[in-house]
């Protein structure tokens, strides 16, 4: 209790090494730290403090504009920061011709680190630093995406993690939803929030920031590029080759930190262990960006890394992310408008996939030792300063296990309205017949369908097995026209695709139709 007296008398400096003068004004009158700053570290910032940091840094000068992009399932307006653009319009980000980038804090809302790191950054930007990133960026800085887990504090949220000692937020929003696997299926107004947000500022990038706490390796964070075989392979290629790995070296060389690719050391079954990554499917939001043709990074801060190193490993992963893309802006916005530019009609892509094996990598692993929290005498763990180095299988990526022939159109019969809803939710461009018509078409059959015993995330999710038909198709009034050559493209086939893993028919939105025998969804194939 008396070291917190004495932080509290004579404030706190942020010691980030290389931090610039400006992130050094006196603490004192110093009205943009943080939460977490203003009490070593203990606390993080709650949803109160962040708007009113907004405020302030909107009257702080610099290309600062504040707004916000939509709401909590609890009503919370989520904060918007817009750096490098006349204002904060959609219209006037979009109108600078400038690489965009959107950076995300909170999803998981006691994973705090990437909230705490943007708002650091923010304060610095509006403080002069990195003037030279608005040359060629516009940023969309979303430090507290889930609000209201965020305001959920309680000092067990993250058993074993290292702080913050004085609480943090829940993973899940006030639904019970976790927003990482809401990137599909739609379910939480924050969600939509975030989609309306991709569909308006249409960003080049994003960054959504997390705090892991899997296998003790020793990085101090660890990022995925989109992990979706589908996904435009220049971008891919991109992140994997150059923009991730030059990340990685420029830490190093700064900072001595060792970042890489996430994963867990998982047991082989013929022995040994490999280097296994998470999941390929869109509803997680870094693979949700690569099928929208996008640059989608997921960061992971180490959980027994200390909180105030979390803060700084989010922050420097974020300054070297921008200003490699402030020096390849140019690259970037090209990637993604060629991707745009790429139909897939006619070419086979995974409706389904499963982890590769893709040679060996050396991992860097670790240790922990236990401590006890100061307040619950709860065991939580924390980095050691150990680096092992440990040869073991790469399953990094994924592979296509099944594949269809993407067709030049859906048509989504009305009844499907929750799947409609849903494509325009996205952002695909839907067309709604106006009157009925007939077309040659394709028509789905099921023959075998099975639902998951258990529920996940509000939904028993659905497998179907089938083939397809030809037939003269009657297409109602009010029919949707879905084209897979636009730029959702990607994006609509694994919607739409009755054996997609992730699609509108995996998540139970056409049960009625199935059940009742009629599959709502048509395709006309592609001309050979
Ligand atoms: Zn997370």
């Amino acid at each position: 209790m008396k070291r917190v007296l004495v932080v509290m008398a004579c404030g706190v400096v942020l010691h980030v090494p290389g931090a610039h003068a400006a992130a050094q004004t006196p603490v004192g009158p110093d009205l943009l730290l943080t939460r977490a700053e203003r009490s070593d570290f203990r606390e993080t910032t709650r949803y109160d403090e962040v708007v009113e940091l907004m405020r302030r840094l909107a009257g702080a000068g610099g290309d600062v504009h504040v707004t916000t992009f939509g709401y909590s399932a609890e009503g919370r307006a989520l904060p918007l920061v817009v750096v490098g653009a006349p204002d904060a319009s959609p219209e006037s980000v979009r109108a600078t011709g400038k690489t965009r980038v959107y950076l995300q804090g909170d999803i998981h809302a006691g994973e705090v680190d990437g909230k705490e790191a943007l708002l650091i950054l923010l304060r610095r930007l509006a403080g002069g630093e990195y003037a030279m990133w608005s040359d060629s960026l516009v940023l969309l800085v979303a430090p507290i995406y889930n609000a209201d887990g965020n305001e959920r504090i309680r000092l067990d949220n993250r058993p074993r993690q290292h702080g913050p000692v004085g609480g943090m937020g829940q993973r899940a929003n006030a639904q019970g939803l976790d927003l990482n696997r809401d990137h599909t299926k739609l379910d939480a107004p924050e969600t939509r929030s975030l989609a309306g947000l991709l569909n308006a500022y249409d960003p080049h990038v994003t960054v959504d920031l997390h705090t892991t706490n899997g296998t003790r390796h020793a990085y101090h964070l660890t990022y995925a590029p989109p992990l979706h075989p589908n996904t435009p392979a220049a971008l891919v290629t991109f992140l994997r080759e150059r923009w991730l790995p030059e990340v990685t070296a420029r830490v190093r060389a700064k900072h001595g930190w060792e970042f890489h690719f996430f994963g867990d050391a998982r047991p082989l079954p013929g022995g040994g262990q490999a280097w296994a990554t998470f999941d390929h499917r869109p509803r997680f939001s870094n693979n949700y960006a690569g099928l929208r043709n996008r640059l989608g990074i997921l960061g992971e801060s180490y959980a027994y890394a200390t909180f105030e190193d979390r803060v700084k490993a989010s922050l420097w992963l974020v300054e070297e992310i921008l200003d490699f893309a402030h020096q390849n802006a140019g690259t970037v916005r090209r990637l993604a408008e060629e991707a745009d530019r790429e139909s897939v009609v006619g070419r086979e892509l995974a409706v389904r996939a499963e982890a590769q094996r893709t040679g060996d990598v050396t991992i860097l692993m670790g240790e922990v030792e236990e401590e006890r929290h100061p307040y619950t005498g709860a065991v939580m763990l924390r980095r050691r300063d150990v680096r092992t180095p440990t040869v073991m299988a790469d399953m990094g990526t994924f592979r296509a296990s099944e594949t269809a022939v993407a067709p030049e159109v859906y048509y989504v019969l009305p009844q499907a309205g929750a799947a409609i809803e849903r494509l325009e939710a996205h952002g695909v461009t839907v067309v709604r017949y106006a009157e009925a018509r007939a077309v040659d078409a394709e028509r789905f059959v099921v023959d075998s369908t099975t639902v998951a015993e258990r529920e996940f995330q509000g939904h028993r999710e659905r497998t179907v097995w089938g083939h397809w038909v030809a037939e003269r198709a009657s297409l109602p009034e009010g029919t949707a026209f879905v084209s897979v050559d636009q730029p959702l493209g990607r994006l609509a086939f694994t919607l739409l695709e009755p054996r997609s893993d992730d699609g509108f028919t995996a998540w139970g939105f056409l049960d009625p139709e199935i059940e009742a025998g009629s599959f709502p969804v048509l395709r006309v194939p592609a001309r050979r």
